[in-house]
């Protein structure tokens, strides 16, 4: 079968085909690159195979593109990479692989095509388009891997015990492109990755969070969860995660289950946004329900304080999959501590105050949680959920209103510590702190108004019941 070469990657094709053909060395078109353009996704990376040295080839196609774009040498990997357009393109000359058992480290040699369709981790990842003279843009298919991308199907080239035990990797890279695309895994690739999942613990933590990532930005990304906890693979690095899993019933009573609960609130979540840390907040919202689980005969299944217990679980969580400890961990914490106070909010006679209080407690993230918490209804019940999505819009609408009123926000006190030191004459200490305190919580319950003039005045009156004196200056 021939590829179909597109108008806009014409031009660099004939450069490298070019280059190849003056310098002795056969080149293709590899492995995602010709995938994904066949399944029409597009795609910004393109890998080119050459018999030969893939550094000398980036260097002499750069030097006939214009602009003339720089290379980037990765002496140690043999490879080089340089930008054309739109596109990164990466040069390696073909190698052949051979593993140890304790690494996923490869020997390396040199070798031909077929030792690089060799090496490649799934069928439809093999495929290789030629770039010389005598089968220019001939698709080269050892495995079936067109067959395959027609029946959407994710297969290893070889044997699949020996391709998940060689790389573990790609176990969790096979259930990323199921998840991806859209694709089944063949039923004796996905028994390997069963049978072969404690060798995952060989890789990087690193690495395994970054095809995790990839998951959790799919379209739908239960279907991958579905398969990490099935094969068995997401009890050996998110135990966390396995915990949710599980009916228990007692006296006619059973509690739903969590972690098929927690996949559809992602699912829902992404229908919605495409934000990786609001999807991982979706993840993460329930996940101190099995710490929390209590059975009262009266009320039944409780799981009293998991959003508190939740955020406190983050950090440990996120340093286990090396995900950032930075402002994205605080994000995440933030939303699985507040994600049942939306709920609260819909009872009825809620007073200004609790709105208020949820504003300044949610600041900018206010919208992001009002998305989780709709993704959150699960009901099976249209009427029920129409009812609950009802309730969240009168909650959105009060939210607006108190907004524009008190634009609460991002709450900044209306009277710094400096002016409370100044006005009476203190130094940094416990008052400076109990003034504070007092005239947010006087905004947050309507007390006063979020105005400079209504602030001070509350804070002279403060100053007087805490036996403070007004400093002579500002008399
Ligand atoms: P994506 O860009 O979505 O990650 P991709 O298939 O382009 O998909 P890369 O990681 O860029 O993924 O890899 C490029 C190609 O290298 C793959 O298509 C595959 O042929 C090969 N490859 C990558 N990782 C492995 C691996 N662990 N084992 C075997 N082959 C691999």
């Amino acid at each position: 079968m021939v590829f179909n070469i597109e108008p806009q990657e014409r031009k660099i094709f004939e450069v490298i085909s070019d280059t190849a053909r003056e310098l002795g060395y056969p080149a293709y078109v590899v492995g995602g690159y010709v995938r994904d353009r066949l399944l029409a996704r597009p795609s910004k990376d393109m890998d080119i195979v050459c018999v030969g040295s893939g550094i000398r080839l980036a260097q002499h196609v750069a030097a006939r593109l214009r602009p003339i774009p720089r290379v980037t040498v990765y002496k140690r990997f043999g490879t080089a990479m340089l930008k054309h357009r739109d596109l990164e393109v990466e040069f390696v000359g073909a190698r052949k692989e051979s593993y140890r058992s304790d690494s996923r480290k490869p020997v390396v040699e040199e070798g031909s095509l077929e030792d690089d369709q060799n090496r490649r981790d799934f069928t439809i990842n093999a495929l290789a388009v030629s770039l010389n003279e005598e089968d220019y843009g001939m698709i080269i298919d050892p495995f079936e891997g067109l067959e395959h991308l027609e029946a959407k199907v994710i297969k290893t080239p070889l044997e699949p015990g020996k391709t998940f035990s060689d790389d573990p990797l790609r176990m969790m890279r096979a259930i990323r492109f199921a998840t991806q695309l859209d694709f089944e895994i063949d039923p004796e690739t996905l028994e390997a990755i069963s049978k072969y999942r404690s060798r995952i613990n060989i890789i990087s933590r690193e690495r395994i969070a970054t095809e995790l990532n990839k998951i959790i930005l799919s379209d739908e990304p239960s279907v991958g969860f579905k398969l990490l906890f099935d094969t068995g693979l997401l009890e050996l690095f998110f135990p966390e995660m396995t915990a949710l899993h599980g009916v228990e019933g007692r006296n006619g009573k059973a509690h739903k289950d969590n972690f098929y609960h927690t996949l559809q609130v992602l699912d829902n979540l992404s229908h919605k946004t495409h934000d990786l840390w609001l999807r991982w907040a979706a993840v993460l919202h329930d996940i101190a329900k099995p710490p929390t689980k209590r059975f009262h005969p009266e009320q039944g299944w409780t799981f009293h304080g998991h959003e508190v217990l939740g955020a406190a679980m983050v950090p440990r969580i996120f340093k286990n999959l090396r995900l950032p400890m930075d402002a994205k961990m605080k994000y995440v914490q933030k939303l699985v501590r507040l994600h049942l106070r939306p709920i609260s909010l819909t009872k009825e006679n809620i007073t200004d105050s609790a709105i208020r209080r949820l504003l300044f407690d949610a600041g900018d993230d206010i919208d992001d949680l009002m998305l989780l918490c709709e993704a959150d209804i699960t009901s099976k019940n249209p009427n029920k959920v129409k009812r609950y999505l009802e309730n969240y819009e009168l909650v959105r609408d009060r939210l607006k209103a108190v907004e524009e009123h008190d634009h609460l926000r991002n709450w900044q006190p209306p009277i710094s510590g400096e002016l409370i030191m100044e006005t009476f004459g203190i130094q940094p200490s416990r008052e400076v702190g109990i003034i504070k305190n007092a005239i947010r919580e006087a905004i947050l319950d309507g007390e006063i108004s979020n105005e400079y003039e209504a602030a001070f005045q509350f804070m002279l009156d403060k100053g007087k019941e805490i036996g403070l004196k007004v400093h002579q200056n500002n008399t």
